[in-house]
């Protein structure tokens, strides 16, 4: 491809997660998404594999067992010129290690709000990765045909709770039962929700009264959002594309994902600002940009048995450079090997289709067979790339695990390595007795841990709860093995370095007192 050709390609791409705290509407947004690419035919279909009657990409067992998203993937399709790709985050908050990852691997995010509730803890966590990133960040307020919080409440949240200013793109008329509209101030004018029919267009005249509907025109609830709107073009915020562009300012869409009111909307002026692919930063401090000729990405994610009819794994790679070619030989960053990437998958939605091409900002599913981690960069060519790290999350929780047949030890080391490289939960080993201790952000993952090693490697695991701990890193040169107490168990990571599992706060400060000179970290 040709560097003109790979700049164009390069800016149809439109890469994006949905946030949102659980039932606020994503799985339901997502599916009006999907209708729009034509990629789905019926409402209800994504819906179903929340209840696990639609194996729409093989959910594993689990997801569709308690119906909630554990695993995050890939949908890919295009619209309006547009190739767009949704990675999915898992909502629960057990999962968020994960979902922050996906988080890197985006270009901006569709945060959905229901706006009976407002904003509530999930949405707030998750916005607050979005922010760190600095990505833009576009706010859809959902089940308008509900009745909600006062509209102007809903934006003083965003104002107060997330410190985000707030551009409002339109208005709801009337809520719930009587909802008759959304003034679109984008578009100047005003979307007319007719229940089960498809929404009617009125546009509006330059003093902003409805052009050849009389009935609008008339309609008290319409005046009075009139009168809101103008309040927010004198006392607003001004749209502003550079803030957007920072996640200083988030476009703000009301509707109704359910009764796809103002969905169509949103997407199509979600798509005129989101940004395309952009630049990534390396380890080096340099950047490499979307349209550079040197093939890149990193993975962002690994996952086991997809389907478990094939004992895949895959690891997910977020391209950042260059074109991708099936077969190519590429360098693994870390390890300085190169590997060739023959096995490739695409994830749209219901397929599992070879990839033709890909560029920066799509995402590709390579099969694995033990040589990724996360984090890891793969590029092609010179000079070398290694891109930034991904985030760690110390755990908090800690459970010792082992196997309860011991003859079976063979699958229990198999499973525990998979599970752990695949970055779900964190592997320990403790110093004096080298019992396994498994660390993770919550309760589920353990929970998810148990379910899989049962089932993809056929090993029953007893897991004892250790209950909360605070984990510090230590030097290895200032480590003398008596520090350790009941207090403070000394165990090794995955790469060998010592860490302590403090009790509580407490004993951390006492061992601090203790050891004035010896340093402690809370991540590596
Ligand atoms: P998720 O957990 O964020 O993926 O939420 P879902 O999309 O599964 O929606 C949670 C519940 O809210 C479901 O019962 C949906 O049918 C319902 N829901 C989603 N969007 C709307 C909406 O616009 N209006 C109404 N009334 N209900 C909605």
């Amino acid at each position: 491809m040709d560097t003109q050709k790979l700049a164009d390609e390069v800016e149809t791409r439109r890469t994006f997660a949905i946030i949102s705290h659980p039932d606020a509407g994503k799985t339901t947004i997502t599916e009006q998404l999907l209708l729009f690419g034509g990629v789905v035919r019926e409402a209800g279909t994504v819906k179903a594999r929340k209840t696990g009657n639609f194996a729409k990409s093989d959910w594993m067992e689990i997801e569709q067992k308690r119906g909630i998203s554990v695993t995050s993937s890939v949908m890919q399709f295009d619209y309006a010129g547009k190739r767009i790709n949704i990675l999915d985050t898992p909502g629960h908050e057990d999962f968020s290690e994960d979902t922050y990852r996906t988080l890197m691997a985006v270009d901006s995010a569709v945060m959905v709000i229901d706006s009976a509730k407002g904003i509530e803890p999930q949405t707030k966590k998750l916005f607050q990765i979005c922010k760190m990133r600095g990505i833009p960040i576009f706010t859809f307020m959902n089940k308008l045909d509900r009745d909600g919080r006062d509209p102007m409440d809903l934006i003083d949240q965003l104002e107060e709770v997330l410190g985000i200013e707030a551009y409002p793109m339109n208005w709801p008329i009337g809520m719930g039962k009587t909802l008759t509209g959304i003034y679109d101030r984008f578009n100047h004018r005003v979307e007319k929700y007719n229940h089960a029919d498809d929404s009617t267009l009125v546009e509006l005249d330059d003093d902003d009264n409805p052009i050849n509907d009389s009935e609008l025109a008339e309609d008290p609830q319409f005046k009075e959002t009139r009168d809101s709107v103008e309040l927010l073009e004198m006392a607003g915020n001004d749209f502003d594309q550079e803030k957007i562009a920072k996640g200083d300012q988030t476009p703000v869409f009301f509707g109704s994902a359910l009764v796809n009111f103002g969905v169509k909307t949103f997407f199509d002026a979600y798509l005129k600002f989101a940004p395309a692919p952009g630049e990534h930063k390396t380890q080096e401090d340099t950047v490499v940009a979307p349209t550079a000729e040197q093939f890149s990405g990193f993975v962002f994610k690994i996952q086991a048995n997809m389907n478990p009819n094939h004992r895949d794994r895959i690891a997910f790679v977020r391209i950042c450079s260059g074109e991708f070619e099936k077969g190519m030989d590429v360098n693994l960053a870390r390890t300085d090997k190169k590997i060739r990437l023959s096995n490739v998958t695409e994830f749209m939605a219901n397929t599992r289709e070879n990839v033709q091409t890909a560029v920066a900002g799509d995402i590709i599913g390579l099969y694995d067979t033990g040589n990724f981690q996360i984090g890891d960069t793969i590029f092609t060519g010179k000079p070398k790339i290694n891109f930034e790290k991904l985030p760690q999350f110390t755990p908090e929780l800690f459970v010792r695990v082992a196997a309860k047949n011991v003859m079976k030890q063979k699958s229990f080391h198999k499973g525990i390595q998979q599970l752990v490289q695949e970055g779900a939960v964190q592997l320990y080993t403790s110093y004096s007795t080298n019992d396994y201790i498994l660390g993770a952000v919550g309760q589920l993952q353990f929970e998810v841990f148990q379910f899989r090693m049962q089932n993809e490697y056929n090993s029953e695991i007893t897991m004892e709860p250790m209950g909360k701990k605070t984990a510090r890193w230590i030097d290895p040169d200032q480590l003398d093995e008596r520090m350790s107490s009941s207090r403070n168990l000394l165990v090794k990571d995955r790469n060998g370095d010592p860490l302590f599992l403090f009790e509580n706060q407490f004993a951390l400060r006492w061992f601090e007192d203790k050891y004035p000179d010896v340093k402690l970290t809370a991540k590596l």
